[in-house]
């Protein structure tokens, strides 16, 4: 008898995808991936010297009890309402999971965060893109366009990647009160907008508000983020996840970080926007328009986005190119620092970056 191939041994959805990947070679100015340039707030660094390592030879709690603690009394609401992962990432992989049947859809706006589409196919999901409204409607979400897929899961990212641009509060609701399935709402950025809905999050019953520790926080390598819903849909989304993926480090700092470095958050949140504002003036003086942005990072328009971030790499600053992006064309994100790290990078965009 002969034996199938290995290559049809692979699951159908994902022997046809591509394996995610980015440019991760060091660069001396790193702004590609929306990360805290100013590093791990301060209680990370006395957590970790401590830390007893037979912590390792034991597993950690299993679905991070007191991570959901300090979570819950950071936002104000119950531990009931939330659930953690191993980054965002793994927390909208299991809600993809826990909400949709393989074969049924997921509408999202596009463009928006890559591994969304990535994570439907990856579940046997149809992805379903729906174009950004244009620069007249401030990049807003078509919500009549996402509610007509009649979707079981919809997917708003607020403010959005890659566009920085934020969701209006009009769509919003329309999204909320006419959405058939769940409504995942990924506030990735939302310590730069200030908007968010996870105190809503209980009450409206069918949204699962997703936010990270990688970008304000500074904990991107430690690999939290967490969701805020109901408690039906929370418990939905845990039993999707499976135990045990918050390491027991992972939650000690996050614990730590919770309860002792608001201020230093805080401080990081009000030095990128004030350098954001000098950046966006910085480029306009120079006739380079940038999309409105409420988040750490700007969306730069550029004639050509895989070229202009190589000469800016070999300048030693790292953006992310955006090729072809839906209603915009070639673009290139820039993530913000404070000022004084942003600064040494302005030769090189000055000499680099041109407009579309
Ligand atoms: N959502 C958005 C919108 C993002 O931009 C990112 C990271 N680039 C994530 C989720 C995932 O972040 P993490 O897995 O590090 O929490």
């Amino acid at each position: 008898m002969t034996r199938p191939s290995v290559d049809t041994l692979v699951r159908t959805s994902i022997a046809k995808m591509t394996l995610y990947a980015s440019n991760r070679e060091p660069c001396a100015i790193d702004l590609s991936d929306n990360t805290n340039p100013r590093g791990a707030p301060p209680s990370a660094r006395a957590v970790v010297p401590q830390t007893n390592v037979d912590l390792f030879a034991r597993y950690p709690s299993h679905y991070a009890a007191d991570l959901k603690g300090a979570i819950a009394a950071h936002l104000g609401v119950g531990p009931d309402e939330i659930v953690t992962g191993c980054g965002s990432d793994d927390v909208l992989d299991s809600a993809i999971r826990a909400f949709a049947n393989p074969g049924g859809a997921l509408a999202y706006p596009d463009p928006t965060f890559a591994m969304v589409p990535y994570f439907a196919r990856v579940n046997d999901l149809e992805p379903r893109p729906v174009p950004l409204l244009g620069p007249e409607r401030g990049y807003d979400v078509d919500a009549e366009g996402l509610l007509a897929q009649r979707a079981s899961i919809t997917y708003v990212c607020s403010p959005n990647n890659p566009t920085g641009t934020r969701t209006s509060a009009a769509a919003m609701e329309r999204l909320l009160a006419e959405a058939e399935g769940v409504v995942l709402l990924d506030e990735a950025y939302i310590e730069y907008a200030g908007d968010s809905l996870v105190r809503r999050a209980k009450s409206q019953g069918r949204l699962l508000v997703v936010r990270t520790f990688s970008k304000a926080f500074g904990l991107a390598g430690a690999r939290v983020g967490y969701a805020v819903g109901a408690p039906e849909l929370v418990a939905a989304v845990e039993k999707s996840r499976g135990p045990y993926k918050v390491t027991a480090l992972a939650e000690q700092v996050t614990v730590a970080a919770l309860k002792n470095d608001a201020a230093w958050v805080e401080t990081g949140v009000r030095d990128v926007l004030s350098a954001r504002e000098r950046f966006v003036a910085f480029l306009a003086q120079r006739g380079i328009a940038s999309l409105p942005s409420s988040a750490n990072f700007v969306l730069v328009p550029v004639r050509d986005a895989a070229g202009q971030a190589k000469a800016l790499r070999q300048r030693g600053v790292a953006v992310r190119p955006f090729p072809g992006l839906t209603g915009i064309g070639d673009a290139v994100r820039i993530s913000i620092a404070p000022w004084e790290l942003l600064e040494p990078a302005l030769p090189a965009f000055e000499e680099v970056l041109s407009c579309a």
